[in-house]
């Protein structure tokens, strides 16, 4: 029986993503400390799945149940939730700790085949008016910037490429300002075994599955037309192509 008991309810599925908190806690807020405040306080309070800390992680409940961690129902029921805790303590151990989380991420997206991005890797004040995760946000250059290092990061340990920079829409002048949505890249990838994946809208979520190789790749605009071509790895570059067609090169 898990420390937290299964408070918050079955999921009835596997985890969708996963969200990163700080606890707030000082430096003595670590897992031999939640192991005891969780026995000793209401869990209506809040809890999260896991602990990071300096002396090792404090699962506290089991990944098929939900927790009560950011105050919002979609996050409560379908994420896996984490926090990093000794956020108001020492830097430098702070610093690991998050590291260790991270791992930990990871580790949980390999085994339940999510794809870190923006929508899956989620922080705390998306969803609440919090701060949290403070001290992540504080060190890595804002909320911004601490979302696509958690990803990033997340990404490299699982042995992936990093997202792609954020995306330079250009031919409609001020569209990010009048509100036009600008231009349009629609592409998917296909796979070895001749799977084609769905397709995917700008930068609204990335192509391809972590650990299978592309065999294919279209792309298509809605104004204007598009011009690309294929590096293959060890081979070179392929011609050009300018068509939204599985069969060309
Ligand atoms: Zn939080």
């Amino acid at each position: 029986m898990s420390i937290c008991r299964g408070a918050a309810g079955l999921r009835g599925g596997n985890p969708r993503g996963i969200f990163i908190h700080n606890d707030a806690g000082s430096q003595n807020a670590n897992a031999a400390f939640y192991r005891k405040w969780l026995q000793t306080h209401p869990l209506e309070n809040g809890f999260a799945h896991a602990y990071v800390a300096s002396d090792g992680i404090l699962y506290a409940e089991d990944d098929a149940y939900a927790a009560w961690h950011c105050g919002q129902t979609d996050g409560n029921r379908n994420y896996y939730s984490i926090e990093v805790c000794q956020s108001m303590g020492d830097l430098e151990i702070f610093k690991k700790n998050e590291e260790n989380a991270l791992k930990l991420a990871a580790q949980k997206c390999k085994q339940y085949g999510i794809v870190p991005n923006t929508n899956t890797i989620r922080l705390h004040k998306e969803v609440f008016a919090t701060a949290c995760p403070h001290r992540s946000v504080e060190i890595h250059g804002g909320t911004s910037g601490c979302k696509t290092y958690f990803i990033n990061k997340i990404r490299e340990y699982m042995g992936m490429d990093k997202l792609p920079d954020a995306p330079v829409v250009s031919g409609g002048g001020s569209s990010a300002a009048s509100g036009d949505p600008g231009i349009v890249f629609t592409y998917g990838v296909m796979l070895t075994d001749g799977t084609i994946l769905p397709f995917v809208n700008n930068l609204s979520d990335f192509a391809g599955l972590p650990g299978r190789t592309i065999a294919g790749i279209a792309i298509k605009v809605n104004k204007g037309t598009v011009k690309y071509r294929v590096h293959v790895k060890g081979k070179g570059w392929l011609p050009y192509v300018t068509g939204c067609n599985w069969s060309d090169a």
